[in-house]
């Protein structure tokens, strides 16, 4: 038989852009910046940029895209993810959005810098949108550039690679391509305005709705609209739930929780702080998004946030995090309210997702602890002692738990062992070991005894303990000061390094020996330098 040979590459890429197709789109086709009222989105060509030239690209995304490295390495690649050239059946557009940013309604903001070139379907029939970020102005642009530069990309790039292999929900990246332009950046918001290396990043979702694009339609009493694109919704990305009804809107809106809850189980399992949780930041499929001043727990303090903007509030810090997520549901379901009949089933919902946190901590501090079954017996107590003892120095979490896994019970259990001596092992977690007093030691050991007792009495394989824990507890995360050493590097025109760490983070579970210098704890260099421990949302 004569199979037939099916065309791949970029003009094989077969479009089919739903979102502009079934809901309404602004007639205007300009980007002044303008309140668009009463569409969904605002056509909107990607500016064009002088000097493109790819920087990175991530092989797996342009798999689900059934693109070859060589088409990825290939000119009209660049051309194309720069926002240089359009593909035929892309049809750019932003989409109109609003959202509550640090607590208060903030209004419409919308894709102000992002645009959607179209909606692919690859060979296994699954939708993927692609978003330029960073390619010009759009309507909803407000006073700002719509433009990005390098450093913010390089973070967004990677760390949406590194949490998908960590296998948190996240958007993809496909490609980071320098744009040539120079991009004017006040950093710190402190009038020291600089040029930097303007840059754009092509994400990739199923679907890049926001809680905000909801919420806009609420709060502009546009029911009709509202109801319109919530049934759009549910029928492209949630189409397991059949066609859209009361009840249907109601598992809806409890599957919307649900999988909030587990990506917000996955960035506190890895020790990830997203920075900016606004409303309009908040995916509907549950996905991690925009990655702006975002970082990763390296001295384990739940009040850690990594955006300077959130200093005095702490609104983000790491432990907020499930309460934030929770707040923004509500908002949420206050926009959908419109469509149900009474607020109860919004209600359970909620309800449902403190039910499903709860439950799926526990489950995961378990896991962290490779204990096979959390017992609300023992176990609230063994990890309400390991989360106070994680505090009393300097201690790096990632390495902590990896350490731990190498522990034995017998040495933990042994009568005659030293209790303040337990902790030897463990010395690497600690950022100045001379922090720990003797009441220090004995405190850590009394948990780590208490911690081998609790894992005696399961009687587990310690050979299985091990590995069930390093499959949950990463030896490789994105360290901010790791992002830092890779934007430094780029921004001179060395693109070796964002390339190694997106090989190394591929695998953040294995030792990866020659790579271990990307396991270790902060140096003292980055403890206070921007990008490494201080943030903000300027990128
Ligand atoms: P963020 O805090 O990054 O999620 O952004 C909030 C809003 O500001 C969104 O509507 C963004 O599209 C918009 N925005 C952020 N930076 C820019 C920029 N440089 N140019 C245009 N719009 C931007
Ligand atoms: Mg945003």
């Amino acid at each position: 038989m004569n199979a037939r040979i099916q065309p791949k590459g970029l003009t094989a890429l077969q479009f089919d852009n739903r979102f502009l197709r079934e809901l309404p789109v602004d007639p205007i086709n300009s980007n002044t910046p303008r309140q668009v009222i009463g569409y969904c989105a605002s056509r909107v060509l990607p500016a064009k940029v002088p000097q493109p030239q790819l920087v990175a690209y991530a092989q797996e995304v342009a798999d689900l895209l059934d693109l070859s490295a060589e088409e990825c390495q290939s000119d009209s690649f660049t051309e194309i993810f720069s926002g240089n050239r359009q593909l035929p059946g892309m049809d750019p557009y932003a989409s109109c959005y609003g959202g509550h940013q640090f607590g208060n309604w903030a209004g419409q903001l919308g894709d102000g810098r992002a645009i959607n070139l179209g909606e692919v379907i690859n060979r296994q029939g699954q939708r993927l949108a692609l978003q330029l970020k960073g390619s010009g102005r759009t309507p909803y642009s407000r006073s700002a550039d719509g433009l990005a530069v390098l450093r913010s990309s390089v973070r967004e790039f990677l760390c949406s690679e590194a949490m998908h292999h960590l296998g948190v929900p996240s958007t993809r990246a496909l490609s980071l391509i320098l744009t040539g332009e120079q991009v004017w950046r006040d950093m710190f918001y402190d009038g020291r305005a600089k040029q930097e290396p303007g840059a754009v990043v092509c994400r990739v979702a199923p679907s890049f709705i926001r809680f905000g694009n909801f919420q806009i339609l609420a709060a502009r009493g546009q029911t009709e609209l509202l109801r319109q694109l919530a049934d759009y919704c549910i029928r492209t990305d949630f189409p397991h739930l059949g066609e859209p009804s009361p009840a249907v809107y109601q598992q809806w809106f409890a599957e919307i929780c649900r999988s909030t809850a587990e990506m917000v189980l996955h960035w506190m399992r890895v020790g990830f702080v997203h920075g900016v949780m606004n409303t309009d930041n908040m995916s509907i499929l549950g996905l991690t998004i925009d990655y702006g001043p975002y970082g990763w727990l390296e001295d384990y303090d739940p009040n850690w946030t990594p955006n300077t903007t959130d200093a005095g509030g702490r609104r983000y810090s790491y432990a907020q995090q499930p309460q934030i997520a929770l707040w923004n549901l509500v908002q949420l379901a206050n926009a959908l309210y419109p469509l149900f009949d009474e607020a109860e089933p919004l209600e359970r919902a909620l309800d449902g997702y403190q039910a499903q946190y709860q439950q799926g901590r526990q489950t995961m501090m378990a896991q962290k602890l490779g204990l096979t079954a959390f017992d609300a017996e023992t176990d609230e107590t063994l990890v309400t002692e390991l989360l106070a003892v994680l505090q009393l120095v300097e201690t790096d979490m990632t390495r902590f738990y990896r350490l731990l896994a190498d522990l034995k019970v017998d040495d933990l259990t042994a009568e005659n062992a030293n209790t303040a001596e337990l902790l030897t092992p463990l010395l690497d977690a600690y950022y100045i070991p001379e922090q720990l007093t003797a009441a220090h030691r004995l405190r850590i050991g009394n948990w780590l005894r208490s911690y081998g007792d609790r894992l005696q009495k399961e009687g587990t394989q310690e050979a299985s303990r091990k590995q069930r824990m390093n499959a949950v507890n990463p030896n490789f995360v994105l360290r901010n000061y790791l992002a830092q050493e890779a934007i430094d590097q780029a921004e001179k025109q060395d693109f070796s390094r964002i390339n190694e760490l997106l090989e190394v983070l591929r695998r953040p579970y294995d030792e990866q020996p020659d790579k271990q210098q990307f396991a270790g704890k902060r140096p003292d260099w980055a403890r206070q330098r921007p990008g490494c421990s201080m943030l903000s949302c300027s990128s």
